[in-house]
């Protein structure tokens, strides 16, 4: 700072004597450093200061609410000589805020360059509004969530002015400002200063967005919008704006534009079939993948019906699809998973699994329908002809059970009379000799044999004397009950096998056989005549003649020679067993 004439000196007494006459407030200043020279008693009365106050101790600016005032004072006079009227806000010794209209002309003053003030208060009203407007938008500054600023180029457009909200943004507390925090376009992210410092070089406001350093390390995404103050001959005397923390803001695009990423990448890369309908079932979206497995290209479907392109009238199974789709569009919920039948491009038909979803508008109307298909042809072709084969082996297997079944039969019957061979009698008589022995029970057994069969066969010929023995088949299965077991025994001898029959029983049964065969054979005609052929037959029981089968057995046989000996045609009951042949 150049020395400072004596204050006391300066200026002459002349003029002060003449300043103080004046009704008006008005100041001396220096105008390198607004150092006060004087102040008239009408001025002193004003601020409440006196002058030895003021020339010791301060300058013009302070009295000035922000730095912005010596600024406009320096850019608007300039010139020697030259004059201008400045809008300022002055602190009262209260604190409070006084606004006031000054004229100022820079003149030489005894050799030394000054700044004459006269200073005119506006009216009290006009004061307070200030005030409160003053005091509301202070209250708007400290409260905003972005932090606003001031410029001047006397500062060399550093920031000569921040609101509280800098320090959440940088981590310097406004007071930090100018001077302690560091230049601004240094907190800048280096990878935006050069588009910041294109902005700043456009002469005119602008909005940017760009990443700002914050203390902590920290870069935060922040929104600036600047705009510059002119005075009134348009010269621009600062810049202003208001810069505003977008991080939240940012990291929603950021994740909004990943997920909507990953969707794309997610429906392109996908395997399946992706359609989306709108409501009247035209296509709106088709992936990648349903291109190529349809054989279309995307505008030969997209704002196509369904119906007609990936969708035919009828499936080959007849099922009329337009119906199917009908349904579809007026209840998805009903058609969340499908299979139908689909159309390509070269005609092919393709079996299809679908997965529907309706979405649905704000006011619950049915935006549209996302389908998520999967070709199923093959597996279902598979399916076919699992069923087909399934089908056949169930046959097959019925067919086998069938022989099975009659092969056991075979095994157990005598092919010529249909009735149980020997090995099965045998098999029997063991199973229910056992069981009458256990439930004390009776058990009889009738042996016969034709007479003189031989003489038939001789006689007849062979072949009739095989239908008698069939005759006699059918005559014995007729007059069986559930429990008998009649078998073909041998040649033309039979036994008839009698569970729970005692032997008085078997022997009643067996002589109504003996008379109702003989009777049966008498009654053919005569075109085709039946010999006549008699019984002879020998009855056993257990358990008064025999413990054991076979031993049953040959007592019936026995009694069987007796009919024989006895004359044939004739029953006859097993003797006593005698201790003495046994
Ligand atoms: P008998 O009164 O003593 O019994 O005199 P028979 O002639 O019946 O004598 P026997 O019982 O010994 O003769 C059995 C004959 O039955 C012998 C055989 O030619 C005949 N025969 C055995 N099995 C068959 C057969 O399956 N078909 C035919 N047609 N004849 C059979
Ligand atoms: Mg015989
Ligand atoms: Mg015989």
């Amino acid at each position: 700072m150049p020395a400072l004439t004596s204050p006391a000196e300066f200026p002459p007494e002349a003029w002060c004597a003449l300043l103080d006459a004046l009704p008006l407030p008005v100041t001396l200043t220096r105008f390198a450093d607004g150092r006060f020279l004087y102040a008239n008693r009408v001025a002193l009365a004003r601020i409440q200061r006196s002058i030895d106050y003021l020339r010791n101790e301060h300058l013009a600016e302070d009295f000035y609410c922000t730095p912005f005032g010596r600024a406009g004072l320096q850019m608007q006079l300039r010139e020697p000589d030259s004059m201008a009227h400045l809008e300022l806000e002055l602190r009262d010794p209260a604190g409070g805020i006084v606004p006031v209209r000054v004229a100022v002309r820079r003149l030489q003053l005894a050799g030394e360059d000054c700044v004459l003030g006269v200073i005119d208060e506006r009216g009290n009203a006009t004061r307070k509004a200030l005030t409160r407007t003053r005091q509301l938008l202070d209250a708007v500054l400290a409260n905003m969530p972005g932090m606003a600023y001031r410029c001047t180029p006397a500062n060399g457009w550093q920031m000569d002015y921040v609101s509280q909200g800098a320090l959440h943004l940088t981590g310097y507390p406004a007071s930090h400002w100018p001077g302690q925090a560091p230049d601004f376009a240094a907190l800048i992210h280096p990878e935006h200063r050069e588009a910041h410092a294109i902005a700043l070089a456009s002469g005119e406001g602008y909005g940017i967005e760009y990443r700002l350093l914050h203390r902590d390390g920290v870069a935060r995404w922040v929104h600036e919008q600047a705009w510059l103050v002119e005075d009134e001959q348009g010269q621009v005397i600062g810049r202003e704006g208001i810069i505003s923390d977008i991080s939240a803001r940012k990291a929603d695009e950021a994740a909004r534009e990943a997920s909507a990423g990953q969707y794309r990448e997610l429906v392109e890369a996908a395997r399946s079939i992706i359609l989306r309908l709108d409501p009247a079932g035209h296509i709106t979206f088709i992936n990648q993948f349903a291109q190529t497995h349809f054989g279309f290209a995307p505008e030969e479907l997209l704002g196509q019906p369904l119906l007609g392109t990936l969708m035919p009238e009828q499936e080959s199974t007849r099922r009329d699809l337009r119906e199917v789709l009908a349904g579809l569009l007026a209840n998805p919920e009903q058609f969340a998973v499908h299979v139908n039948e689909n159309l390509c491009k070269d005609g092919r038909r393709v079996w299809m699994l679908w997965t529907n979803q309706a979405l649905h508008d704000a006011d619950g109307q049915l935006s549209e329908i996302l389908s998520i298909g999967n070709d199923i042809t093959e597996q279902r072709q598979i399916q076919i002809e699992l069923r087909r084969a399934h089908e056949q082996l169930q046959l097959q297997y019925q067919r086998i059970a069938a022989l099975q079944g009659q092969l056991r039969e075979q095994a157990i019957r005598d092919p010529l009379t249909g009735l149980f061979n020997r090995r099965y009698l045998e098999e029997t008589l063991e199973r229910e000799l056992a069981r009458a022995t256990r439930e004390h029970s009776p058990l009889s057994v009738v042996m016969l044999d034709m007479d003189h069969f031989k003489l038939i066969n001789d006689h007849y010929g062979h072949k009739v004397g095989d239908d008698v023995l069939r005759a006699l088949g059918a005559y014995l299965r007729a007059r069986s009950r559930d429990e008998d077991v009649a078998c073909r025994y041998g040649g033309e001898e039979f036994v008839i096998l009698l569970p729970g029959a005692r032997l008085e029983d078997a022997q009643r049964r067996a002589e109504s056989w003996r008379e109702g065969f003989a009777a049966l054979a008498l009654s053919d005609d005569e075109q085709t005549p039946h010999p006549r052929v008699t019984l002879s037959l020998g009855v056993a029981s257990y358990p008064q003649h025999a413990g054991d089968g076979e031993t049953l057995l040959k007592r019936a046989d026995d009694a069987l020679y007796a009919a024989k000996a006895g004359g044939r045609n004739r029953v006859e009951v097993a003797s006593q067993p005698d201790a003495a042949t046994d």
